[in-house]
């Protein structure tokens, strides 16, 4: 699968807010929007007065590079979305929140969303009890997910669940520390987004 291989620092810095995409690096002084808040590029550091259409171009991109996915897999999912019933902004979050790779994520099993990815496409998850190698698999509530037995000795693992920065939010219910329950489809204020999320312009992106 196709995936992002640049600095995810400088898509914080592009979107001009944290987007969380490093672990503990994000919540330390070493955060590059800490010390160059700033966009990158030669012309970072001059004024930038957006249009419309930039407005709206900015905030699709930051909840792409949030979910860290590319462009073709996220307009596929707001298509998706736009074609439920109600409103299409909030269904392309819950569809995306309900990704397996975002509830590994949600779960404190990895330390961000590429980890994640990574943790499921090696095998290292379950999906009621039968392993699961496909990240943007779509969880049903009531399903569990939990750890292979290799994944329950893994550093990377139990450092991400030791990270005192993060909660794991109610609609995953722990069960131990290597199970988790998807028990609802979280409303739009039940997810803990690090940054303001406005979806409307998102599909007025797409609906240009
Ligand atoms: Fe880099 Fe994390 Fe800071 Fe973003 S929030 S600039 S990913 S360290």
């Amino acid at each position: 699968m196709a995936r992002y291989r640049g600095s995810v620092c400088r898509l914080c810095r592009r979107e001009g807010t944290k987007l969380f995409l490093k672990g503990d690096r994000c919540f330390s002084e070493k955060c590059a929007i800490e010390k160059r808040a700033y966009p990158p590029g030669v012309h970072g550091q001059g004024r930038v007065r957006f249009s419309d259409y930039g407005v709206q171009l900015r905030e699709k991109q930051k909840v792409k590079r949030m979910y860290g996915l590319l462009e073709n897999q996220f307009r596929s999912t707001y298509q998706r979305a736009a074609a439920m019933k109600g409103l299409s902004g909030e269904n392309l979050l819950m569809l995306l929140e309900r990704r397996l790779d975002m509830i590994v994520y949600r779960a404190k099993f990895a330390p961000t969303i590429f980890a994640a990815r990574q943790i499921v496409s090696h095998g290292h998850i379950k999906v009621n009890g039968v392993k699961c190698n496909i990240a943007s698999r779509r969880c049903d509530v009531g399903d569990v997910i939990s750890l292979g037995d290799k994944a329950k000795e893994m550093a990377l693992i139990i450092e991400a669940q030791s990270l005192p920065e993060r909660e794991v939010p109610d609609y995953v219910a722990q069960e131990g520390n290597d199970s988790v329950t998807f028990i609802r489809v979280p409303s739009l204020d039940e997810v803990p987004y690090p940054v303001q999320m406005e979806p409307n312009l998102v599909v007025e992106f797409y609906s240009r």
